[in-house]
């Protein structure tokens, strides 16, 4: 999968690139990652890139043809990319999203800046503009690096092992289990017993139920679109009946 990503600032990228995972699947030639310099699109010796919002008001708005030409450029070299502006008013970037995302052989990332970019370019040069949460950032690079990273990480051959996506969070729609390693004592905390027991059957379950219990307390939003197994129910009847004997016992001894 290639990403393009068209930005003022490709600094920005050079140690992010540079080191790794993302580095490893680049030598590796699973991915290729490359910048444009959008100024080196603009004209006029200063190269000038934004200017003054029509209708007044402050900040700067990036110029259209720059853009425009950076995006041409990219796509002499992939003509059928999909192209994105980042932008806190795009469609909000999650799990699904990235999931989605692998559809394309090619990826334009557009990194806005300023009071962002002329909304021509919205109107006819990009497919959507995707937004990496309810938040304005200065700069469209670290939303540009959010997406390639987490794209990137579905795409065989990126991470070490493929086994690690299976049980992450959102995957099945749940959070992950609690994770541990050693020591198996830290502080006044033990790892759970069940997780030394070298039984898989009863590992799997402890962490489905754990997965179970994080979501709830942390995602309760999450859990809308979950298909619950038998176990599952089962599960969760039995922590919901101790929840109501605790709070019986608790209220008999306030009313006492
Ligand atoms: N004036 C714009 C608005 O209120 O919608 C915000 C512009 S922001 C200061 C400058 C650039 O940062 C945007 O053009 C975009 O590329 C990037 N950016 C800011 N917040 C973002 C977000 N939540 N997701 C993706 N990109 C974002």
């Amino acid at each position: 999968m290639n990403f393009v990503i068209l930005t003022l600032f490709p600094e920005m990228f050079s140690s992010w690139l540079g080191s790794s995972i993302l580095k490893r699947a680049i030598d590796k030639g699973v991915i290729s990652i490359e910048t444009i310099n959008i100024r080196e699109f603009a004209e006029g010796r200063h190269k000038t890139t934004d200017d003054r919002p029509y209708g007044g008001g402050s900040g700067m708005v990036m110029k259209p043809e720059p853009i425009a030409r950076a995006i041409n450029k990219a796509k002499e070299r992939y003509p059928n990319a999909y192209t994105i502006s980042l932008s806190p008013q795009g469609r909000l970037f999650k799990h699904e999203l990235a999931k989605e995302l692998l559809q394309y052989r090619s990826i334009i990332l557009l990194c806005g800046h300023y009071e962002g970019v002329d909304e021509r370019i919205h109107e006819g040069w990009v497919d959507e503009e995707i937004s990496i949460g309810d938040y304005v950032l200065t700069g469209g690079e670290p939303a540009a690096m959010v997406v390639i990273d987490a794209v990137a990480r579905f795409i065989p051959g990126v991470l070490g092992s493929r086994d690690s996506i299976k049980e992450d969070s959102f995957t099945n729609g749940l959070l992950e289990y609690a994770q541990y390693t050693r020591p198996r004592s830290f502080g006044r905390a033990e790892v759970p017993e069940v997780l030394l027991s070298g039984n898989h059957c009863r590992i799997s379950r402890w962490r489905r139920e754990n997965s179970l219990i994080r979501t709830i307390l942390k995602r309760p939003d999450l859990l809308a679109n979950v298909s619950l197994s038998k176990e599952d129910i089962d599960f969760l009847r039995k922590v919901n009946q101790s929840i109501n004997a605790i709070i019986l016992r608790a209220q008999r001894e306030l009313e006492q």
